[in-house]
């Protein structure tokens, strides 16, 4: 194996382990859980933002409607807002499950690493179909499209929803943990690995995982797919983490090729080029 060949398979392992063991890390130092996503997923984008411009994967495919500043505001004014409302809820009802639950079923006892993938399970196993209900109907899927438009695959992806996509998603999948009890250390370390996840399935960098891989996490490979111009493609591979729900109800598309489909995005692309208009779009939209 070459030195490029190593390097191409080392970078997902290790830039999925890195900030996991740093949250752990900074968790048992003592980090306030709310502080611990942004302290690691901040160095993570960082660096993942020079790897695209050192080895990238595609040639980057300009889109006049998604540059950089327009990325930004999208996270700013979609992703947090919803991410943020959804958080809100989900306070409201932790404190309410405190106040009235004598003992939360969560079992805060065992070793986090095990809490970590019961939590994981948990929250596929709702997160899988509200992804695959976006896909299925048209009405909600317009929501989605912001996410899946244009032909530039990279880190900013990751973090380009729409309000009401992220909004719902977070709440669908966070829900069923915060009405269980789950503690705040666990929603630490949950949210910097689908952080990192989330990024390295979108950015732009050369990356190899083994194909044996492909069937139990979700990884470049997979979630490149799934952004697939062909609806036949974008509509497997739903998970965010775990590849068990789509492959046990069979939406699981082994990928064509590790660096992505021939054509990523839309075929049929609603998504206008003025923020205004993507933002309020799918309101109004009949299709
Ligand atoms: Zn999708």
């Amino acid at each position: 194996m070459t030195a490029r060949a190593a390097i191409d398979y080392a970078l997902w392992p290790a830039l999925v382990a890195a900030p996991v063991a740093a949250a752990f890390g900074l968790l048992r130092a003592g980090a306030h859980p709310l502080l611990v996503t942004p302290l690691v997923v901040g160095p993570l984008t960082a660096l993942l933002f020079v790897l695209e411009r050192v080895r990238p994967e595609r040639e980057p495919v300009p889109d006049r409607r998604f540059g950089l500043a327009r990325e930004a505001m999208h996270f700013l004014f979609d992703f947090e807002l919803g991410y943020g409302v959804a958080l809100g809820v989900c306070e409201i009802v932790a404190r309410l499950v405190r106040a009235h639950a004598a003992v939360p079923p969560w079992p805060s006892h065992w070793p986090l690493p095990l809490q970590v993938l019961v939590a994981t399970l948990v929250y596929e196993g709702t997160s899988y179909w509200q992804h695959r209900a976006l896909h299925r109907y048209s009405s909600l899927f317009r929501f989605h499209a912001l996410h899946h438009a244009g032909a530039r695959l990279d880190f900013a992806r990751a973090v380009r929803f729409h309000a009401v996509d992220i909004g719902t998603a977070s709440l669908v999948a966070y829900l069923p943990l915060v009405v269980l009890g789950a503690p705040d250390s666990l929603f630490a370390i949950l949210g910097v690995m689908l952080s990192a996840l989330g990024l390295l399935q979108h950015a732009n960098v050369r990356m190899r995982t083994p194909e044996w891989l492909d069937r139990i996490v979700c990884t470049p490979a997979v979630h490149r797919h799934h952004h697939s111009a062909r609806r036949v493609d974008s509509d497997t591979n739903f998970a965010n983490t775990l590849m068990l729900f789509d492959l046990v109800f069979g939406t699981y598309g082994k990928p064509l090729r590790p660096e992505g489909p021939p054509r990523i995005g839309l075929d049929d692309d609603p998504i206008p080029a003025d923020f205004w208009g993507q933002l309020v779009g799918p309101f109004r939209s009949r299709r």
